[in-house]
């Protein structure tokens, strides 16, 4: 059982190394974004910065002064907002980057003299594996009750989301009429032969797309629907969530599954190009009629022996501020947690939609189980 546990585990790590590898490149994420592991931590003592406390507590990373943030997540927003929180708080904010499997592992070994007070990543079921590693402890702030809802907090607190994104059907304007599209299940169906754009079994997105399939449908289903979608794939995978979209502009294929931040990016590029893409393509929120749109989350959980705890709370309350929330979505084009922050233009022309209703852990619970059905289909 316990050799099972630790292969489990190592898959994930592996999953979770693989999408951090592949989401580096997000609005232009920080250079050197997978670097973590040397233990130096990326002290802003430079930043302009007029609200610090005293002097000399600025170069201590456990000085009074400071929050330690261990993140795998490497969008150059969050950086912006936790200066944003260093100029209204005087709190510095030291990043520690790393690939969530790295910065967990070294939260671990460092047991108590660890200097983390939070841990940020993408994915709810990376969140969990930090909480079942034992890395993190409960988040008690009533304002952050208030603002987040349950299903977007861990059960027992150790972690809570800060924003979603859900999983999508973007599809050709011009081939593909709405009318024609229905689920995530519809994919597999023969029709779509040859049309369907996906990147490949080791990007966890999908990974977590079909370990709530297997929740919610159970494995069997789950299996035919991979071995469907390899079947109707319009060239083998290739690429991130952006190069799927621009196939299908390219006319390879007709659909493609991708996630909304995505779409937000290529609307908002700097490329040309990229913004064509971005107009060229309808996005479509599968499962409406049925279990709903995936979702997935990013989260901060608080470190379990956390130095800083008190700064490290309040860090966690002004990220889901609804001021944060705002500029965060204005940034990443990810969904707010903060039911009161005003949503970008195109969340709004995308409008209201159902999601997936799974607990996060079953997507790490399910991982391994996701990424054997992906493999046996050949799905590469
Ligand atoms: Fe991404």
């Amino acid at each position: 059982m316990r050799q099972k546990a630790v292969f489990k585990m190592t898959m994930l790590a592996i999953a979770v190394m693989m999408v951090l590898a592949g989401c580096g490149s997000n609005n232009g994420a920080g250079n050197g974004a997978n670097s973590g592991g040397n233990g130096a931590s990326n002290n802003q003592a430079g930043a302009s910065n007029g609200t610090d406390v005293s002097g000399g507590e600025k170069e201590a990373s456990k000085g009074e002064g400071v929050v330690n943030v261990f993140t795998a997540r490497h969008y150059d927003i969050d950086f912006q907002l936790f200066d944003e929180f260093e100029k209204k708080t005087g709190i510095q904010v030291n990043e520690i980057k790393g690939t969530a499997e790295e910065l967990v592992e070294r939260m671990k070994r460092e047991g108590e003299s660890s200097e983390a007070d939070l841990f940020i990543t993408v994915d709810g079921g990376v969140l969990n594996y930090a909480k079942e590693s034992g890395v993190l402890q409960p988040i008690e702030s009533e304002t952050v009750n208030d603002i987040v809802a349950p299903e977007l907090r861990d059960a027992d607190n150790h972690w809570v989301a800060m924003a979603s994104r859900a999983r999508i059907i973007a599809y050709a304007k011009d081939r593909v009429t709405p009318d024609q599209l229905s689920t995530y299940e519809d994919l597999a169906d023969p029709k779509w032969k040859g049309k369907v754009l996906i990147r490949s079994s080791s990007n966890l997105y999908n990974q977590s797309l079909v370990a709530s399939m297997i929740e919610l449908n159970g494995e069997e289903a789950a299996a035919k629907w991979t071995e469907g979608i390899v079947a109707n794939m319009a060239r083998d995978p290739e690429g991130g969530d952006r190069d799927q979209a621009k196939a299908v502009v390219a006319g390879i294929g007709d659909v493609a599954v991708m996630n909304t931040y995505y779409v937000g990016q290529l609307l908002h590029s700097k490329d040309a190009e990229e913004v064509k893409v971005g107009e060229s393509i309808g996005i479509f929120f599968p499962n409406q009629d049925t279990t709903g749109t995936h979702l997935n989350i990013s989260g901060i959980g608080l470190a379990k022996h956390a130095k800083n705890k008190e700064n490290a709370i309040r860090l966690i309350e002004y990220m889901v501020s609804k001021e944060a929330q705002e500029m965060l979505i204005n940034g990443s084009f990810e969904f707010p947690v903060n039911k009161d922050a005003e949503l970008p233009a195109i969340h709004k022309e995308w409008g209201e939609f159902k999601s997936q209703q799974i607990d996060y852990s079953v997507l790490g619970k399910n991982n391994k189980a996701a990424t054997e059905l992906m493999n046996k289909a050949g799905w590469k």
